[in-house]
């Protein structure tokens, strides 16, 4: 299955992705760790990068799509992939339907109020980059990845200005996707809840997987 993961920054689709990817056996892509990778390995790409995702603004196209391009070419995608974060503008949706044709869309849905209270307790490990949460996922150690042992930071972009920044984009340019999924009915969706396991039902739900 080559799945989009669509919805607002904090809605969940990292965490879900987890999930499906034991679920599905395929990987789950996120465009804004393999940017992140890119400015650690302090790259041409990542220094480029750099300054739009600290102000919460989208990365040019261009550099977006080439990553996704190389990462999609590797072997773990040949059955399919879940993407997280990708695509972001009407421009990337109809570059990706020239790269592949995606079988299904699901948009996490999550009001803004909410997401500006997750994103605040939001921890991310630096060595494999799983996501916590200080109140709904927290790591057994504090600041330590349950998975890796590597240590827990908190994303430069979630600074609350930056969320903000990062909702206003989404709601402008991301999305007014939706409607381009629907009208080729590929969209699904689910409405995050309080606890993981029980957006994780409505997930699985709204991709016929229950
Ligand atoms: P994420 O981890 O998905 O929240 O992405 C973090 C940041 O990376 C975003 O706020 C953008 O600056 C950038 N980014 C990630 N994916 C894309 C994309 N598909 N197009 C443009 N910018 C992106």
């Amino acid at each position: 299955m080559k799945l989009v993961l669509l919805g607002p920054p904090g809605a969940g689709k990292g965490t879900q992705a987890e999930t499906l990817i034991d679920r599905l056996k395929i990987p789950a892509i996120s465009t804004g760790m393999l940017l992140r990778n890119a400015i650690s390995n302090k790259t041409e790409l990542g220094l480029k990068a750099k300054s739009f995702i600290d102000s919460g603004d989208l990365v040019p196209d261009e550099l977006v799509v080439g990553l996704l391009r190389e990462r999609l070419l590797e072997e773990d995608c040949q059955n399919g992939f879940i993407l997280d974060g990708f695509p972001r503008t009407q421009a990337q949706a109809e570059m990706l339907d020239k790269i592949c044709a995606i079988d299904k869309v699901l948009s996490i849905e999550l009001a803004d109020e909410k997401i500006l209270q997750r994103l605040s307790g939001r921890r991310v490990c630096n060595g494999c980059g799983a996501s916590y949460h200080t109140i709904f996922k927290p790591s057994k150690v504090d600041m330590i990845c349950d998975s890796c042992g590597g240590g827990l930071t908190i994303r430069d972009d979630d600074k609350p200005e930056t969320i903000k920044r990062r909702l206003s984009v989404y709601h402008e340019q991301t999305e007014p996707i939706k409607a381009y999924y629907k009208a080729q009915g590929k969209l699904c969706e689910a409405y995050g809840q309080e606890d993981v396991k029980d957006t994780t039902k409505e997930v699985l739900k709204a991709l016929g997987l229950e």
